[in-house]
């Protein structure tokens, strides 16, 4: 199957398959290939779009989605960043120490470190509730 843009003569576009590149001209000589839209049978190939240019375009995407990545994980580290420089790291008992902070009226601590589900669950029972950061690793 082959895929192509047809225009017609009043400049409507639309898409149509084909079995082979020759059956195109093979139905346009019989005057079987009509416009969608206004069923002028001045209908011209405009661009092919086969596989080929697909994957084309695939690539396309896929360069876009990773520099999307990329510009994504360096906002990512610049959060951990921040985090790191104003944040304090709790190693254990993360989930008692921000209970500790939290009921600590005077306390400006700011504090991060991992809880497991549970915990965040019970915490946010108790109405703490937690904010979950993508941790990016710094290489690659
Ligand atoms: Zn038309």
């Amino acid at each position: 199957m082959i895929k192509y843009i047809l225009k017609c003569v009043n400049k409507h576009e639309f898409e149509s398959w084909f079995s082979d590149s020759k059956e195109f001209d093979r139905l346009k000589n019989k005057n079987l290939i009509e416009c969608i839209f206004c069923q002028t049978k001045k209908v011209e190939k405009s661009i092919m779009a086969p596989s080929v240019a697909n994957s084309k375009l695939h690539n396309k995407q896929k360069q876009i989605s990773n520099i999307k990545m990329k510009n994504f994980k360096k906002d990512l580290l610049k959060l951990r960043k921040f985090v790191e420089n104003n944040f304090e790291y709790v190693e254990q008992n993360f989930a008692n120490k921000v209970r500790e902070v939290y009921y600590d009226k005077n306390s400006k601590k700011n504090i991060y470190g991992k809880a497991t589900q549970y915990e965040k669950e019970e915490l946010k029972e108790e109405g703490i509730d937690l904010v979950n950061i993508p941790w990016v690793d710094k290489e690659n």
